[in-house]
């Protein structure tokens, strides 16, 4: 098993990415803090990891609040006693992102909070704990997004992957010393509830599909796969990476018919 002996924590888990990560984890050994701000949604991860005979425990709480992210972080160490994989996933697509004249300031706003300052807070609790355990890794969701610009605007969700990207690299960079690595997740369009939410139509996915070569939609356990690369010790010599898990989609001018 690839996670033995090793405790995560994933936020979002109740779903998609997050949920799909925390199975998998599971499955490879580790002990897994699934935090989620929907506490059904997150104990019914836990409930089936359980049952399935591995280690892990709720936690309810907002990424967009700072004291959330401290608690979340000392809560993995009380419940395991350390902390070695931190996966900041959680975040939103708001509905009501566009493009710079319409966009709300308010949805700026929550945007920001909850896919930066999430991440943020994460690593602003969660490193130290990494550092009292020896070293660890952290992989920060992003977005293909955060390096292609698309006429179907969502500029604070794209703004706010940027900006995930760019603070991974820099902490990568910073404590890269302390056997610490610090990657970014950045998966493609994906057949999750956040995407599938925001393009509600035949005809919307149909418009986002002619730019993935692959001709599909991304699983959320394609993900985890790449997540769980990046957890282990298979990545020992890889950090401050933009890992693109996106059919291609970063590759393609002109896709196959
Ligand atoms: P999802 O909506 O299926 O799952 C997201 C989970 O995060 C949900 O369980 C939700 O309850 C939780 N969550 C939302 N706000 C939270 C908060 N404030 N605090 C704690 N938990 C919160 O979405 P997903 O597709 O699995 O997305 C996971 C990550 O992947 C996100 O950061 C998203 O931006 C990113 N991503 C998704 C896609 C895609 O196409 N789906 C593509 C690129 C990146």
């Amino acid at each position: 098993m690839r996670l033995s002996n090793k405790v995560a924590l994933i936020t979002g888990a109740g779903s998609g990415i997050g949920k799909a990560s925390a199975l998998k984890f599971a499955e490879e050994g580790a002990k897994v803090v699934a935090m989620d701000i929907n506490a059904a949604a997150v104990k019914e991860v836990v409930d089936r990891i359980v049952s399935s005979g591995g280690q892990a425990s709720p936690y309810t709480g907002d990424v967009g609040k700072e004291a959330d992210c401290k608690a979340m972080i000392s809560f993995a160490e009380s419940q395991y006693g350390a902390l070695h994989i931190l996966f900041n996933n959680a975040g939103i697509m708001d509905g009501d992102d566009a493009d710079a004249i319409s966009t709300d300031n308010a949805v700026w706003d929550r945007t920001m909070n909850i896919n930066v300052k999430g991440v943020f807070w994460g690593c602003k609790y969660g490193i130290p704990a990494l550092l009292r355990a020896g070293g660890g890794s952290v992989i920060n969701t992003a977005s293909f997004v955060a390096v292609l610009g698309a006429a179907t605007p969502q500029l604070a969700y794209t703004a706010s992957k940027g900006a995930v990207l760019a603070m991974t690299r820099e902490l990568a960079v910073i404590h890269a010393r302390q056997n610490i690595r610090v990657n970014a997740l950045c998966p493609g369009p994906l057949r999750t509830d956040l995407l599938m939410d925001f393009l509600n139509t035949e005809a919307k996915q149909q418009r986002r599909l002619v730019h993935v070569p692959m001709g599909r939609f991304g699983e959320a356990e394609e993900i985890a796969n790449a997540a769980l690369f990046l957890a282990s010790d298979d990545s020992s010599y890889v950090t401050g990476l933009d890992f693109l898990v996106d059919g291609g989609i970063t590759s393609a001018y002109v896709t196959p018919e």
